[in-house]
């Protein structure tokens, strides 16, 4: 077995203070023991003087007996008594210091007896002095007896006295025996002390000199690791079981940006701050189990850089072979990593900016027309990558037979440098043996010392999709012209935000100018419109452009190129917006209607002049039948027959009536002139008016009105024509005693005028027909009761132009309700002050 020097040291040291202890424990035993005899020997002392002191008393006593008995003097008396308790008195004392000594305590008894026989035989003696006289007296105290008392007291006092000397030889043998154990003892302990002294200084000075020589011997190793370590690039250090870092070079000092002196045996935490200590943790340990360790990781230099860290922890053995710590050697391989990073990056890019968007890539060396052909240009003619080789003759056999020569010569010319580009479209023959068209580009990446190519890099690309679509939109505009040619229409389409319009071939033809596609201005378009027309345009193309109104229709007229007007049927509708709904983009149509304006303008005409060259004749005839019909000498049958020729005349005339009315009110030249129109007065008189037609069929018209007035702007003419139409409808259609309600009410911010009756109703399939001219749902009924199907297309015009609105609700059998509804007055001012159309 072998110690460590500590261990001797230790053992030494224990064994030094157990003998101590003893040596400690003896001596302490020793002096005690010494007290003791020294206070028993005082004792002794005190009683041998004590024994002196009874013998002077014993002779004072002895010599007062003498003197009493033979003077009888009162004086010898007083002495003798006084002896006598002295005598008392030191016995009673010598028995207390006695009294723990079992020999000397009956002698001390004895003493006292000896002294109280010795009182009897004073007294006997004085008694006898009185009877017998001195000398008997005398004999009697020098007598047997009182000797024998005598020498009994003194030898007492001699056993005694020699008692205690006897206690005192043995007590100086006791404490001499001791006084020579203590004097070993110190001797030894002396002896110890200085041998412990001798050892310690020994042992430190061994000490001493094996850390110097340890000391030295591990600078020399450290300025040898350092001076080794510190030309690697690297950080390099020991770490120990306790996570301290023994040693470390000159890089991880200027890693961490710290003095050597505060590196150096410090725990890791402490150097590298407790995150990045915390991150390598499970590493540490692992290499403290005998585990290599190798990691990659971030780190943040102290400027705040981030750097990437190799590291590799390698297990160090201490002879027992125990782990006893670990060299940890860490590279910074950011440099590396982002090189590489970079260069990953970099092919990513390329690789996805040339297969990533769907293209083929391909790769030619010209000398060996050896061709690498990416994956991806395989894919796209179907083919899987072994079955495409990397031949030249793989791309040209699969090009179309019509195509080969063309792009031959594209491709020459290019690297004959005739051309500056390479860029080809051809079509290329699939596995599937369908076709597909290819765009291919190329450049030559590198030349020979002559300039001639050697390699060729291009893309390969799919765009059957786009060829087709292209031929589709051919397709398309050529069907599209065909049909604008057909229908002699021209289309627009404007940009809002630049302002400029397209206009097609077709409207170059309306104004008559050479056919060309042509872009115009909005500003240069809008010039070409009748200044009449030009407002109500404008506020429809806003309308749309706001959202107001989804798309419009309008019929204007257009100067043309020879100073001409033109009438345009123009449709628009706004077709893209942004997302703050603000209109991009609008486009619509512009249909030449001239001819069908002429044509309606020649048959109103007709139609006026027609009815105005029938209408006094008509007149005449009709006051001239009601003439003969009330001539008496006529007979039944003629009376008759004036009759049914009035009636007929009469319908003629209201025919003729209705029809100059529909030709004025759509006549522009009509104006209506606007006044305030109280409805309920209105309504009032268009009752009574019409309450004489209505007897005819015995129908009574009843109003019901809104209490306050009901001021519009309107004509009341036109607006009593209106109530006609509707009045004389209802009691037409209604049955006879029937009540026709005429109803007056406010109702969606307007005034609504209801016509209500319990007649017939509209039939469902009339219904989309009945504001239309010579509209009538049943005509031989309507004819019998003096229709002409004018009435309500009158109305209708008539009301649109008041800027009101005019409908109906019906249902067959249940009656009809014909309404219409016309602004309050202030409104109808604001509308008109603002110009608004009404819609
Ligand atoms: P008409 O002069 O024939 O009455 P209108 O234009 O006034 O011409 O009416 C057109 C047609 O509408 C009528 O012929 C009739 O068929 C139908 N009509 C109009 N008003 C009513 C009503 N109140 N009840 C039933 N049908 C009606």
């Amino acid at each position: 077995m072998k110690f460590s020097f500590r261990i001797g040291v230790y053992l030494v040291l224990a064994t030094a203070i157990a003998m101590l202890i003893t040596i400690g424990g003896a001596y302490q035993l020793s002096v005690t023991e010494q007290v003791q005899q020294a206070g028993a020997e005082i004792r002794s002392q005190r009683i041998l003087a004590k024994l002196d002191d009874l013998e002077s008393a014993w002779e004072a006593v002895e010599s007062a007996t003498l003197s009493y008995v033979s003077s009888n003097a009162e004086t010898a008396l007083q002495q003798l008594r006084e002896a006598d308790a002295r005598c008392r008195s030191g016995i009673a004392q010598l028995a207390r210091f006695v009294a723990e000594d079992a020999e000397q305590q009956p002698r001390a008894a004895a003493l006292d007896a000896a002294v109280v026989a010795m009182s009897e035989l004073q007294r006997q003696g004085a008694l006898l002095r009185e009877k017998q006289g001195v000398a008997a007296a005398v004999v009697f105290i020098s007598g047997g007896q009182y000797r024998k008392t005598e020498r009994e007291f003194e030898r007492l006092l001699e056993t005694m006295r020699q008692h205690e000397h006897t206690l005192n030889g043995a007590r100086h043998g006791i404490i001499t025996s001791h006084m020579q154990q203590l004097g070993r003892l110190t001797l030894w302990s002396g002896l110890l002390t200085l041998a412990l002294a001798l050892f310690a200084a020994v042992a430190i000075s061994r000490q001493r000199e094996q850390r110097r020589q340890a000391e030295a011997h591990l600078r020399e190793q450290e300025r040898q690791y350092r001076l080794v370590t510190g030309s690697v690039p690297a950080m390099i250090g020991y770490v120990d079981r306790r996570h301290r870092l023994l040693l470390h070079n000159r890089v991880l000092e200027e890693w961490f940006d710290l003095p050597a002196e505060r590196v150096a045996n410090r725990h890791l935490a402490e150097i590298m701050g407790n995150d990045a200590y915390t991150a390598i943790l499970p590493g540490i340990k692992r290499a403290l189990r005998g585990k290599r360790v190798e990691y990659e990781g971030e780190a943040y230099a102290r400027d705040g850089s981030k750097h990437v860290h190799a590291g590799t922890f390698i297990p160090d053995y201490d002879d027992a072979g125990q782990v006893s710590g670990f060299f940890a050697l860490i590279i910074d391989i950011t440099e590396r990593k982002s090189a590489e990073e970079a260069l990953r990056q970099s092919e990513e890019r390329w690789k996805f900016a040339l297969e990533g968007a769907g293209d083929g890539v391909w790769d030619r060396n010209i000398q060996t027309d050896e061709v690498l052909y990416s994956k991806r240009y395989k894919e796209m003619l179907g083919y899987t990558d072994e079955e495409f080789a990397n031949r030249r003759d793989e791309w040209e056999q699969r090009i179309h037979p019509e195509d080969k020569a063309r792009v031959m010569a594209e491709l020459q010319a290019y690297l004959e440098g005739r051309s500056p580009a390479y860029s080809a479209e051809y079509r290329m023959r699939c596995k599937d043996r369908s076709w597909k068209w290819i765009l291919t580009r190329g450049a030559v990446v590198s030349r020979d010392a002559d300039g001639k190519p050697m390699r060729m890099i291009g893309t390969h690309a799919d765009i059957s999709a786009r060829v087709q679509q292209q031929e589709e939109i051919t397709r398309a505009n050529e069907r599209l012209d065909l049909a604008l040619q057909g229908s002699r229409l021209a289309i627009w389409d404007a940009d809002i935000a630049q302002g400029t319009i397209y206009l097609s071939e077709g409207w170059a033809e309306m104004l008559g100018e050479s056919p060309h596609e042509t872009f115009a201005t909005g500003l240069t378009l809008f010039q070409t419109v009748h200044p009449e027309d030009r407002e109500a345009l404008y506020m429809l193309y806003l309308a749309a452009l706001k959202g107001a109104s989804p798309e419009y229709h309008v019929e204007h007229r257009v100067r043309t190129r020879s100073g001409e007007w033109k009438w345009i049927l123009s449709h628009g509708q706004v077709v893209s917006r942004d997302a703050a709904g603000r209109a991009l983009r609008m486009t619509g149509t512009n249909a030449d209607i001239s001819a069908r304006k002429e044509i309606e303008r020649m048959k109103n005409e007709f139609i006026a002049v027609v009815s105005h060259e029938l209408r006094t004749p008509l007149s005449s005839i009709v006051g001239s039948l009601g003439l003969l019909v009330g001539m008496k000498d006529l007979g039944e049958e003629s009376q008759t027959l004036i009759r049914v020729a009035r009636g007929n005349s009469q319908r003629l005339v209201r025919l003729i009536n209705d029809i100059l009315d529909v030709e004025k009110l759509e006549s522009d030249s009509l104006q209506i002139q606007l006044e305030p129109v109280d409805l309920g007065a209105l309504l009032d008189t268009a009752i009574q008016a019409n309450q004489g037609y209505a007897d005819q069929f015995g129908v009574q018209l009843a109003l019901e009105a809104v209490a306050e007035p009901a001021w519009v702007e309107a004509n009341f003419d036109q607006l009593m024509q209106v109530m006609a139409n509707l009045l004389s409808n209802a009691a037409k259609f209604s049955p006879h005693g029937a009540r026709v309600e005429v109803r007056l009410e406010r109702m969606n911010g307007a005034f609504r005028v209801s016509v209500i009756d319990p007649g017939p109703g509209i039939p469902e399939g009339f219904k989309p027909r009945v504001f239309d001219r010579f509209a009538q749902a049943d005509s031989s009924t309507s004819r019998a009761r003096g229709g002409t199907g004018l009435g309500l297309a009158i109305c209708k015009m008539i009301i649109d132009k008041l800027g009101g609105k005019i409908d109906f609700a019906s249902a067959p059998g249940q009656g009809s309700t014909f309404f219409f509804e016309l602004p309050p007055k202030a409104q109808a001012a604001r509308r008109n002050e603002h110009g608004a159309l009404p819609t």
